[in-house]
């Protein structure tokens, strides 16, 4: 993560976030408590009868929450065919009471649903959507001025504690915002869920920047907060960017192909990032396991890829697998989009480059080129140039989504 020096006003933005995040949606930690299904491929799979075992883990009343696990003869039936660690029965609540009790801090209420006209939405999940909305606006704003960038660890770490140990990763999972959308537009889906999510990420990016990756994604906070700085520097060139925007698109492809195919949530299986933010649930289950399924065996590699890899290179799943991240970053390539250029001013120090953990500036040969597709417009590069000459501008017919910069000369491409 970014250093970040401490600033006069500093925490109160702090709380002020934190009540803005929690208090804008009163009722947005409640999760689905009708019991209705969500998605019919899951009803068939006759997953609404499931009992949420992490409900039932914040209960005081002993209760074996891996109890389904251990009845029967095979103890990972379940896993196999529930997704209890990958969704925790968010389309399958039957007990709103113990449910609010583990996600939603008693803030129950927001049960119900929303027709939108173009879409229906669950109510607790409308709030969340506006709710993390607002915060990625108001991260928007901020990377605009000096002081306000100073605030995004702030934001990194609230992203951590509330969208990832508090709601387990589930809730603003960049990869279920997609899904949902697909599975919503192909048919697949009653209820757009968090696909309205992906709508508004979508529309902010285009007058904001990227902003969601840099400041709140929990999964972008999560691997920020592992890394190392300066542990990997072999992975910066113009052909590791390549190979990494290849492997982003097979699968962005891959997921499609699955998700209109199956018509089901499959990455919800294999997700890393949830089990790691359920970590208890989840090494309990391990340590209490007799065998292993195949999926927990997925499971349990891609938790330690990702772990070491992040420790050791700066947001490695963002970078070569995130289709989210991917979608945003192209929006930069549409006219009227807002994107990171340069003024004129470049003094040629590689001030920018150097600060740009994130690698969307790469320096070869002299030049330096600011690819605003890779961009996650977290604003280090600003606090870096000397010149100030970096700054937000729009997709024009002089601005483009790539600055190619040599010897102080810039230009648009
Ligand atoms: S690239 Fe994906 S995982 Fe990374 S911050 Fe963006 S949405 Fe989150
Ligand atoms: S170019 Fe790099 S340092 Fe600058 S805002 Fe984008 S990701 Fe951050």
């Amino acid at each position: 993560m970014q250093k970040n020096k401490s600033i006069s006003g500093q925490w109160l933005f702090t709380i002020a976030l934190l009540f803005l995040v929690v208090c804008i949606s009163p009722y947005a930690g409640a999760q689905d408590t009708t019991g209705e299904d969500e998605f019919k491929a899951w009803s068939e799979e006759g997953t609404q009868n499931q009992t949420n075992e992490f409900s039932e883990w914040n209960e005081d009343e002993a209760q074996d929450e891996f109890s389904d696990w251990d009845e029967g003869d095979d103890e990972f039936s379940d896993w196999s065919e529930g997704d209890e660690f990958s969704e925790f029965s968010e389309y399958t609540e039957e007990d709103s009471s113990t449910t609010c009790k583990h996600s939603c801090n008693n803030s129950c209420g927001a049960k119900g649903e929303i027709d939108l006209g173009f879409a229906k939405i669950k109510t607790d999940k409308f709030n969340w959507t506006l709710s993390i909305m607002l915060a990625t606006i108001l991260a928007g704003i901020l990377v605009r001025f000096g002081a306000g960038r100073k605030l995004r660890g702030i934001f990194l770490i609230s992203s951590i504690l509330i969208l990832g140990f508090w709601k387990v990763g589930c809730t603003g999972c960049p990869i279920t915002t997609l899904m949902d959308f697909v599975l919503y537009t192909a048919g697949y889906a009653d209820y757009i869920g968090f696909g309205l999510l992906f709508i508004g990420l979508i529309l902010i990016t285009y007058f904001l920047g990227q902003v969601w990756c840099g400041w709140i994604c929990p999964f972008g906070a999560l691997q920020e907060l592992l890394y190392l700085p300066g542990k990997a520097k072999w992975l910066v060139s113009h052909k590791t960017k390549k190979a990494f925007l290849i492997s982003r698109i097979v699968l962005l492809i891959a997921l499609l192909i699955q998700l209109g195919v199956m018509g089901t949530k499959y990455w919800c299986n294999i997700d890393p990032f949830t089990n790691i933010f359920a970590f208890r649930a989840f090494f309990d289950f391990v340590l209490t396991a007799t065998s292993f399924h195949t999926e927990m065996i997925i499971v349990i590699i891609l938790i330690l890829l990702l772990l070491v890899t992040s420790v050791l290179s700066y947001r490695p799943f963002c970078r070569t697998m995130c289709p989210v991240g991917f979608i945003l970053g192209q929006v930069a390539r549409i006219p009227g989009a807002a994107l990171v250029g340069i003024d004129g001013k470049c003094a040629s120090c590689k001030m920018c480059n150097n600060a740009c953990t994130y690698n969307a500036i790469i320096r070869a040969d002299k030049v330096s080129v600011l690819d605003n597709t890779d961009c996650i417009a977290c604003g280090d590069c600003m606090d870096a140039c000397p010149k100030d000459g970096l700054t937000f501008m729009k997709n024009s017919r002089k601005v483009k989504a790539k600055v190619i910069c040599k010897h102080g000369e810039c230009e648009f491409k």
